[in-house]
């Protein structure tokens, strides 16, 4: 599942190499927006930048994003006002804003195409008008020139919606691109398939990699997800995944032209994109927990269905999947990570808002990594928990409890099958004690540990992208073990012994 914008490998974004032991001022684990905003934003004050990515540039939320860059942010506004305050819905929204005109000057600067749109939060059911009622009133709260609407271009029926004019869209690979160029024209290097697995703190901190040492004075972890358990951010975040899919429609004038997000479920999102010289309808939706759907495959074929219920004629270019974190107050991590000695920063929950919030977190840590401090940063940043937020804490933590003893229980009580899953299909079961993933992908089937190597959950079977995903807290690995994301910064171990008959295990090395 390759998203349209990882599909164009027209320039690809070269990869600088590792230098064992080298000295930075700054190390960025992750080449998502948000790490490579911060690199560049600290290259341009004078610091030496390292960009460690662990897979490569835009591979996990950035370049499968749907890259609207919008302040009208589907129901986010009056989620976070129902949670805190008016002071700190209006600091959120004056980050947001920040990050918006950050980009949009930059994108100017940069000669890459932006395409300006009105965008809308409607309500699919009538349950939904409410909410609808509800966000408009926190968008006037925090001083959005909102307005409601009853006409939509849409061709299905909406039960009310409202409009904020003059925000943007783009290719977020093309943002990527010209992040990193300027990055390297300020001497910073970018080093793709080199993941960070721990930061022993000090002056310098010793960056440990997958592939070696590094030093740096300042590191920041803006790797979706912190992969360091300091601070348990991890217990303190929601990953959910959801879909997207790409059309061609018969007759592009029949495209909404405007950028659509649903505030009830099932989610749809709605937005053109220019690809290769014609328009395409971009479709999303369908979000879950990461690890929790039944199968994720009939999650794809509804959007599909839909799409070709309301849209007659479409045709599928691409579908995709990507993830992102919700805090339980809706509201962003960013700041120094406890327990060490303000020597490491980190970035997250921007809940799918990230093309602002991102540059938002960038702008709030180089304030900070340079003994500045921004005002809405520090309303935003100095968080209390509330009694809600702690209610949401204990069912996401109970959620996570019943999780893992469903995991391990069932694991144990399904012995191993004694034939290979059919192409596209995994399960776990137990072989002797230990629980085991095997799948066949592409007619090859591999065995792997079924325990995740970050707190040990038990994986669950994503049919969809055919990867093993971990309920607990969102880890994801491809079929032979590879970590693919979330914090887990270990690969499933390969499981040595052929457990089925006739049946031979295959070294990773030779998957393809
Ligand atoms: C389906 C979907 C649609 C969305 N649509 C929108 C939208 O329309 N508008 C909007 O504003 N936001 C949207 N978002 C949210 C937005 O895409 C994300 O918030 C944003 O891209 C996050 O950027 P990031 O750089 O923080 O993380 P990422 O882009 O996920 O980057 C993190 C990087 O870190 C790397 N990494 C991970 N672990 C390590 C390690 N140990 N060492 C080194 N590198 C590591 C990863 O490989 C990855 O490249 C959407 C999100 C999803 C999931």
């Amino acid at each position: 599942m390759t998203s349209l914008w990882l599909d164009d490998q027209r320039e690809r974004i070269p990869t600088d190499a590792f230098e064992p032991d080298a000295r930075y001022d700054a190390v960025v684990a992750g080449a998502g927006l948000t790490g490579l905003t911060t690199a560049l934003l600290l290259a341009r004050a004078g610091l030496s930048v390292a960009v460690l990515e662990a897979r490569f540039v835009g591979a996990a939320a950035t370049g499968n994003t749907t890259a609207k860059l919008s302040l009208l942010q589907g129901s986010v506004l009056s989620g976070i006002r129902s949670r805190g305050s008016d002071r700190v819905l209006k600091a959120y929204v004056e980050g947001n804003l920040e990050g918006q005109q950050w980009m949009l000057r930059y994108l100017g600067e940069h000669g890459v195409a932006v395409e300006r749109r009105d965008a809308f939060t409607y309500a699919g059911t009538e349950d939904g008008a409410r909410s609808i009622e509800k966000e408009y009133e926190a968008c006037l709260a925090a001083g959005l020139d909102v307005e409601r609407v009853s006409e939509l271009e849409l061709p299905f029926r909406v039960h009310g919606a409202i409009r904020l004019r003059e925000q943007a869209q783009f290719d977020p690979m093309d943002v990527l691109r010209a992040l990193a160029a300027d990055l390297r024209e300020r001497g910073g290097v970018i080093v793709e398939g080199v993941r960070v697995k721990d930061v022993d703190t000090g002056e310098p901190s010793r960056v440990i990699t997958s592939v070696g040492d590094v030093h740096a004075g300042t590191v920041v972890l803006a790797t979706g997800v912190p992969v360091l358990d300091r601070g348990l951010y991890f217990a303190k975040l929601k990953a959910n995944r959801s879909y997207a899919q790409a059309y061609r429609m018969p007759d592009a004038a029949r495209i909404p032209q405007g950028m659509y997000l649903s505030v009830d479920a099932p989610t749809r999102s709605l937005r053109t994109a220019s690809h290769d010289g014609e328009q395409l309808l971009l479709v999303g939706g369908n979000d879950h927990d990461v690890g929790r759907a039944a199968d994720t495959q009939a999650l794809v074929d509804d959007l599909e269905h839909w799409t070709h219920r309301h849209f007659p004629g479409a045709e599928r270019t691409h579908a995709w999947a990507a993830q992102d974190y919700q805090s339980l107050n809706m509201v962003p991590f960013v700041g120094w990570m406890p327990r060490t000695g303000k020597h490491v920063k980190i970035a997250t929950g921007y809940n799918k808002w990230g093309m602002t919030n991102a540059v938002a977190a960038a702008l709030s840590i180089t304030a900070e990594v340079l003994d500045g401090s921004i005002p809405w940063a520090q309303t935003l940043h100095h968080r209390i928990t509330t009694p809600k937020d702690l209610a949401q804490g204990a069912v996401a933590g109970a959620e996570v409890a019943r999780d893992a003893a469903t995991g391990w229980i069932s694991a144990e009580r399904h012995p191993l099958p004694t034939t290979p899953p059919a192409e596209g299909e995994g399960v776990v079961g137990s072989a002797g004690m230990k629980p085991v993933a095997v799948s066949t992908v592409d007619g090859v089937t591999c065995r792997v540990s079924a325990v995740c190597t970050h707190l040990g959950g038990i994986v669950t079977w994503n049919s969809a992208e055919r990867s093993w995903d971990c309920p607990l807290h969102g880890s994801r690995f491809a079929a032979d073990g590879t970590v693919l994301e979330g914090p887990a910064v270990d690969d499933l171990r390969l499981v040595d012994e052929p457990e089925l008959p006739g049946d031979e295990h295959v070294p990773v090395a030779d998957l393809p």
